[in-house]
């Protein structure tokens, strides 16, 4: 039995006060899934400094390709690791669209992630239109694809992947429970052509607009381990429900 999981991307949000107020109110209660929260850079000391020996862990929400040197902008996966991060997500929809980021480059940011030691939760999903046009499993299997050919057996079982189709990532239209665990059994299926053992162990998160209300019919579903938070991470109360879900 897989622990559920639940992350939350906070995306370009917070403050130091904001910041401060959400972690005391995430950390004072006990959560059935293990939970975790990935900040904007400047406020992973932060959360170094409020969530080190609580049951809630910490990551980024991108890293770079490159390990170090004339990268202006870019902060590296060595120096997250610094800040004890356990997670860092690659391949955000939002990196892909705004960004251009490749399923080459998200492969490789994993691969510098897990060289630091750090957990890299693999985001995949496809947009509304190639749903539309009947594309999401090829969608889908060619980003992943490129991540399952860049890492070895070893460094798979140390992965988290989230299916986060693009149309319900803070739109409020979530997949139906079965829309998703359809595409999560795809994934893991991909996953067992590569290695049996890794996808029976393998978390697969799902993520677009989940909330409160519909966190407990997405994670009864046999291949959902938990969730990819957004806009409900931003609130204690809305987050601790979900972890609880
Ligand atoms: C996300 O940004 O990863 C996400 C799932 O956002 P939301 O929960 O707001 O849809």
């Amino acid at each position: 039995m897989r622990q559920k999981l639940v992350i939350g991307n906070w995306k370009m949000h917070g403050s130091l006060t904001a910041n401060a107020a959400l972690l005391e109110g995430i950390k004072a209660a006990p959560a059935k899934a293990k939970l975790a929260v990935c900040a904007p850079f400047p406020y992973l000391a932060q959360c170094q400094s409020l969530l080190t020996g609580t049951q809630v862990s910490w990551g980024a929400q991108d890293t770079s390709a490159e390990t170090r040197g004339a990268f202006t902008g870019e902060v590296a996966a060595p120096m997250l690791a610094e800040f004890g991060c356990a997670y860092v997500l690659v391949g955000h929809s939002e990196r892909r669209t705004y960004h251009a980021e490749s399923d080459v480059t998200v492969a490789t940011k994993a691969l510098r992630a897990l060289e630091s030691g750090l957990v890299p939760v693999v985001c995949v999903g496809e947009t509304l239109a190639e749903r539309e046009a009947g594309q999401t499993e090829a969608v889908v299997g060619r980003q992943l694809q490129a991540v399952l050919d860049a890492l070895s057996i070893e460094q798979l079982y140390c992965i988290v992947l989230a299916y986060e189709p693009v149309w319900a990532i803070g739109t409020g239209k979530t997949a139906t429970s079965e829309q998703a665990q359809a595409v999560h059994a795809v994934l893991r299926a991909q996953v067992a052509g590569k290695d049996a053992g890794v996808a029976q162990r393998i978390a697969i998160l799902y993520g677009g607009s989940v909330k409160p209300d519909n966190a407990a019919e997405l994670f009864s579903m046999s291949d959902i381990d938990g969730g990819l938070i957004g806009g409900a991470s931003l609130k204690a109360d809305d987050f601790l429900a979900i972890g609880n879900a």
